[in-house]
């Protein structure tokens, strides 16, 4: 049956690089779903997935990368469980700055304390200003999401935390942007965004955080006992892992994670142009200052939305071939997500009707 060509722009499981998503004939040559993974066959496909993400990362020696189940939400209970215990009092430091960082921080609290380290905010549209923040110097590690993705939030600097631990969720922006793994405790990411399909999350912990876990951590979430068996003590999402190596050879052959950042500033620039120039028919709710480059957020018609034409808007994109624009249900409106795999002829074609569709209705 003939496909009809879409452009995804969804949030997540998001668009792969066509050059995995097209090539079926992968799936029969190179991994066999009933392949062990004891076998050497998979060890070949998890080394050279490990591999080039450290080469794509630069990740120092001292560093370990487990490729785990249970998302980044399995995530937000492994973090404090295994990193909580780090120091006596077991608090933890978080920013929450949307859904994600403020789940990740619901989740801590029953484990330990956690210090939301600013006054709760109205709406997930800015980051507090890092000087307001009130760090614990006690506290076991400082943990924030460096991209929201339902809010369209993203860090553009790197939080100073005078020596505690520093752990992000990079789920949604992960491998989008250069990032200095040396200055972070942990991160770890999903990779259904940026680097894969569903099933798979990486996280990369720095060795001497191995070993702390609390006494009641479910094994298959104890760091130490996973960095030890190579993401092995059980099994592992082999056909995901298989399906981020290719990704992560795809992003090497387009130039690695800085060419990525081109890409990315040039195709969220054109999307967040048109929104500034829309004279209020376009409003993106987020402050210019942490617009993220991945998750556009955006209302049509008024500031709160104008419910009748964002249909309109996702009806019309939906014709010409542009699929999964709707806002999260949380917040309404649009949102494109133009991860990695969005090309800028994508992104155009999005920018294009966007035109129109203001050109039409204003
Ligand atoms: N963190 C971020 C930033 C996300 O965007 C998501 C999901 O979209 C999650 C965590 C949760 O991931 P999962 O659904 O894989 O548990």
């Amino acid at each position: 049956m003939e496909q009809k060509q879409t452009i995804n722009f969804g949030a997540g499981p998001a668009k792969l690089p066509q050059s995995v998503s097209l090539e079926p004939h992968h799936f029969l040559i190179l991994f066999q779903p009933e392949m062990s993974h004891r076998s050497a066959d998979f060890n070949k496909i998890l080394d050279k997935t490990e591999g080039l993400m450290r080469e794509l990362l630069n990740i120092p020696e001292n560093y370990k990368v487990m490729f785990l189940q249970g998302g980044g939400s399995g995530q937000f209970s492994a973090v404090p469980l295994n990193l909580i215990g780090l120091k006596e009092d077991r608090c933890a430091d978080y920013v929450v700055t949307g859904t994600w960082s403020e789940k990740a921080a619901k989740e801590a609290g029953k484990y330990g304390k956690v210090n939301i380290v600013h006054p709760k905010l109205d709406s997930y549209t800015k980051i507090p200003d890092p000087s307001s923040w009130t760090l614990n110097p006690s506290a076991s590690y400082v943990y924030y999401c460096c991209n929201e993705t339902v809010h369209g939030v993203e860090y553009n600097f790197r939080p100073e935390t005078n020596g505690v631990v520093l752990v992000s969720d990079m789920s949604s922006n992960f491998l989008s942007r250069p990032v200095d793994v040396s200055k972070f405790g942990l991160i770890f990411a999903g990779a259904q965004k940026n680097v894969g399909c569903a099933g798979v999350t990486v996280v990369i912990v720095r060795e001497d955080l191995l070993g702390h876990a609390l006494k009641e951590c479910p094994i298959v979430l104890d760091y130490k006992v996973q960095a030890a068996m190579n993401s092995l003590y059980n099994t592992p999402p082999c056909f995901s892992i298989y399906i981020m190596g290719l990704v992560l050879e795809w992003i090497k052959n387009n130039g690695g994670s800085a060419a990525m950042e081109t890409l990315n500033k040039q195709k969220s620039s054109m999307i967040y142009d048109i929104i500034n120039a829309s004279n209020g028919f376009y409003e993106c709710p987020v402050d210019v200052t942490c617009r993220s480059r991945m998750n556009v957020p955006f209302r049509v018609g008024k500031k709160e939305g104008d419910e009748a034409l964002e249909k309109e808007f996702l009806a019309g994109a939906s014709k010409r071939g542009m699929i999964s624009l709707k806002g999260h249900r949380s917040t309404g409106g649009i949102r494109a997500s133009l991860y990695n795999a969005v090309t800028v002829e994508d992104t155009e074609a999005l920018a294009g009707f966007m035109k129109e569709f203001m050109k039409e209705h204003q």
